[in-house]
């Protein structure tokens, strides 16, 4: 538990929070911003800053229980489809330093704005990051 992050006391419990379902890892509490009906957060309880600092032992079960949740919410709020979304680091849109996946219901033509402009891989990046992996 790290002193001044909100994610783990609402994890823990000493911070309300509209709490959907809880074990003895994780929490997953409704998001008081929403992207979108149903915008859930599913938040470990051992603090981790981010995806590259979460122990694989926590990765699994926060991943089989955004599937669950991910489908008692589709299926409840009779969702279209559905955003995971998982921000690491400043650059990619975390606010909020304390590991945590959002589960984000969409429904047709909710103008809620996950997307990008694609670019084209180019030669140079492709042989670049394949090397990585080689
Ligand atoms: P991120 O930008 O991925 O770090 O997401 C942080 C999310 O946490 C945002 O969607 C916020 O709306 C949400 N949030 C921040 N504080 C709280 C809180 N006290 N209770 C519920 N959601 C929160
Ligand atoms: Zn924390």
């Amino acid at each position: 538990m790290e002193d001044n992050c909100i994610f783990c006391k609402i994890a823990r419990g000493d911070i309300p929070s509209a709490t959907l379902y809880e074990d003895e890892t994780l929490r997953v509490i409704l998001d008081l911003g929403p992207a979108s009906k149903g915008h859930a957060l599913i938040i470990p309880k051992t603090h981790a800053a981010n995806l590259f600092e979460l122990p694989d032992e926590i990765v699994e079960k926060v991943f089989v229980a955004a599937k669950r949740i991910a489908t008692q919410l589709k299926e409840g709020l009779h969702a279209d489809g559905l955003n995971l979304v998982q921000n690491n680091g400043a650059a990619a849109g975390q606010t909020v330093d304390h590991f945590h996946i959002h589960l984000i219901p969409r429904y047709e033509n909710d103008m809620v704005g996950i997307t990008w402009k694609p670019g084209n891989l180019s030669e140079a990046d492709k042989e670049d990051i394949l090397k990585l992996f080689r």
